[in-house]
């Protein structure tokens, strides 16, 4: 396993689409165990091949890691679709790994299911909520060029875009 460089805004491959997967071949099944390891040591709950510059519909999560670092439990998502929304809505405090160590709230559908093809290749479906709604659609964005910021004010997006600018130009963060 090696860890891989987690791209930042306002690098264009993070609005970019990225593409199915066709079959789970052992390169696939590397970039997942890179991914994994890449999250964990960021630290972060979750991670899309956009952020590690690869455009292919995958991502992995563990929403568990913070309270329990001992214990991992990562979720690889491979061609994730939500299939069904709750009508109630959460809030919640987004951040990302890709626009470092800026945070607010985005508010979102409470519970989700998705469904994904695991690394076995088999179809599974999941339900999340709270943390791992969030999470899932923050990540299923990613597959789609949307970022957390993108449903903030402009103001906003744009003061968080300059302090990153800010902190690449100081060399607080690559
Ligand atoms: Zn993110």
């Amino acid at each position: 396993m090696s860890l891989l460089h987690i791209i930042t805004v306002p690098d264009p491959v993070l609005k970019q689409t990225a593409h199915s997967i066709e079959n789970i071949s052992a390169q696939i099944k590397q970039q997942a165990a890179d991914m994994i390891e890449t999250m964990y040591e960021a630290p972060g709950i979750g991670l899309a091949a956009n952020q590690v510059g690869v455009l292919n519909r995958m991502f992995v999560m563990d929403t568990n890691y913070r309270k329990e670092k001992t214990s991992r439990n990562p979720i690889v998502m491979i061609n994730p679709e939500i299939i069904w929304k709750s009508e109630d809505l959460s809030v919640m405090e987004e951040g990302c790994l890709s626009i470092p160590q800026q945070y607010a709230d985005v508010e979102r559908p409470k519970s989700v299911r998705v469904k994904y093809i695991n690394l076995n290749g088999e179809i599974v479906e999941f339900v999340g909520e709270d943390l791992a709604s969030h999470c899932i659609q923050h990540e299923l964005d990613h597959l789609n060029g949307i970022l957390f910021i993108d449903y903030l004010s402009r103001l906003k997006r744009n003061m968080i875009l300059r302090k990153v600018e800010k902190m690449k130009k100081d060399g607080i963060i690559l």
